[in-house]
């Protein structure tokens, strides 16, 4: 059940601003990337009431409008659902109605232990109205209320201490907004002051486009607070392990964000610049795979010095391949998303950059199409190691079955994508690109940074 759902999604908050609802539909805008299947806002309504509106489809379809009325504070959602993925029922925030006060909750992450924790809220009574993981936080903290009262620093300590995995959490309160980042630092969080309030989301971009400057990454184990007397951090957690997800720099997150203080367009850049070091080339053009293997290709060709092309054009109205369905909608979502510019190509010897081979889809699809275009030879460079083991924190790589690296030598897999040759970028290579040591590389080689319960099992 929950271990067939793979959620990325975004998160965004505001909490202390006039128009805060609208301002979250904004911020869902801009975090529309980690997420296109679904989205909602939850708003108080200035009455002591949380108010939810969600449904299917992109934030320009659910919300057309700006978001009127409305009090201070508001938390949103935007959801990334691979194939039957539970409809509106799993379309975030989740709204909790308690007697003692109702609150909603946003997640961005997947849990390992969710499994577990359901089968034993389910022995004690409790529903689920989704088959999301997500709900498993309001369950928890609705038991905790058992007695009355309302959500605080130490329920909430008491909960995430239960939860093993990723979650970036935002929940939402009459009178407060809570901010949680899980102790090991999967999935991004950033916060920043906007006059007298606050705003949180899961990528700075998203900070950026509401006007924040200031801003500030929520740190592993947190739980920041955020009320009319400011915000108050505590951390639930003191086994606070860093693995940030090494999957955010090299293909969800937006260029423009900085991530725990490094910029993901600049890493992706040094990660292009170590793959030429690595894997040199001879070649008459570097060209890019749009849009995430851009600035890889940026730094390949700084490196080597070999000309950058934009000989690929990006359909940017078709919806991305990778979740459609079937194996032969992918291949003709491959060339509806992306066109080869033959004058470019004619005669010439490529070195084409992505950031991931998953399945090989797109490499081989991309390679047929170039040597349609005239290309002489293709040399595909991939800006990350081979992903060989499935994500239990929240990255749509399901099962080890999909993954052709799991299965194939590197040598094996540039032959079923028919490139001339095929090199990756090594994991100590793009440690060095992010100039750091210590992010979650569990789907390159298979160590995971915490317990992943019955999952192995599964795959
Ligand atoms: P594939 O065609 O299955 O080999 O997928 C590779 C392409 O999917 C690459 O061009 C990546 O940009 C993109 N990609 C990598 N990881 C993911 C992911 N978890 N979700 C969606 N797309 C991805």
């Amino acid at each position: 059940m929950t271990s067939q759902l793979h959620e990325e999604c975004g998160v965004f908050g505001v909490f202390g601003v006039e128009g805060a609802a609208d301002l979250v539909r904004i911020g869902l805008t801009f975090l529309q990337h980690r997420g296109q299947e679904g989205c909602g806002i939850a708003y108080t309504d200035g009455k002591g009431e949380l108010v939810l509106r969600k449904d299917q489809g992109l934030v320009s379809r659910v919300f057309p409008e700006a978001v009127r009325g409305g009090g201070r504070s508001a938390i949103g959602h935007v959801r990334y659902g691979t194939t039957g993925g539970g409809g509106v029922d799993n379309v975030q925030p989740f709204l909790f109605c308690r007697r003692s006060g109702s609150f909603a909750t946003a997640h961005n992450g997947n849990l390992v232990n969710a499994d577990e924790l359901m089968q034993a809220l389910s022995t004690q009574g409790a529903l689920f109205h989704s088959s999301s993981d997500s709900e498993i936080f309001g369950a928890l903290l609705g038991s905790g209320l058992k007695g009355g009262g309302t959500i605080s620093v130490p329920l909430l300590s008491r909960v995430l201490n239960r939860i093993d995995g990723a979650f970036s959490l935002l929940v939402l309160t009459d009178n407060a907004l809570y901010a949680c980042r899980d102790k090991t630092g999967f999935r991004p969080l950033s916060i920043g002051q906007l006059g007298g309030g606050y705003v949180v989301g899961s990528e700075s971009c998203s900070l950026e486009a509401a006007g924040v400057h200031s801003i500030r990454d929520v740190r592993p184990g947190e739980i920041v607070r955020i009320s009319a007397d400011g915000t108050e951090s505590s951390f639930y957690s003191a086994a606070a392990q860093c693995a940030m997800c090494a999957m955010e720099y090299i293909y969800f997150a937006r260029p423009d964000s900085d991530i725990e203080g490094r910029n993901v367009h600049a890493f992706r850049k040094e990660s292009g610049k170590i793959l030429y070091r690595e894997n040199p080339c001879e070649a008459d053009l570097v060209v890019g795979v749009p849009d995430s293997g851009l600035s890889a290709a940026i730094g390949y060709s700084e490196a080597s010095g070999i000309p950058l092309e934009m000989a690929l054009v990006k359909n940017a109205y078709v919806a991305r391949t990778f979740i459609q369905p079937t194996q032969e909608m992918r291949l003709n979502g491959v060339r509806m998303k992306l066109s080869p510019v033959r004058s470019l190509i004619e005669g010439k010897r490529l070195v084409v950059i992505d950031d991931s081979i998953v399945r090989g889809t797109t490499s081989r699809q991309l390679v047929r199409m170039l040597r349609e275009a005239g290309a002489a030879q293709i040399h595909m460079r991939i800006s990350s190691p081979p992903l060989r083991n499935p994500c239990y924190y929240g990255v749509d790589i399901s099962s080890r079955k999909e993954l052709i690296s799991a299965s194939l030598t590197v040598e094996e897999v540039g032959r079923y994508i028919g490139a001339d040759t095929l090199s990756f970028l090594s994991e100590a290579g793009l440690m060095e690109a992010g100039g750091r040591s210590d992010l979650c590389m569990a789907c390159f080689s298979g160590r995971y940074p915490t317990d992943i319960y019955s999952h192995e099992d599964n795959n």
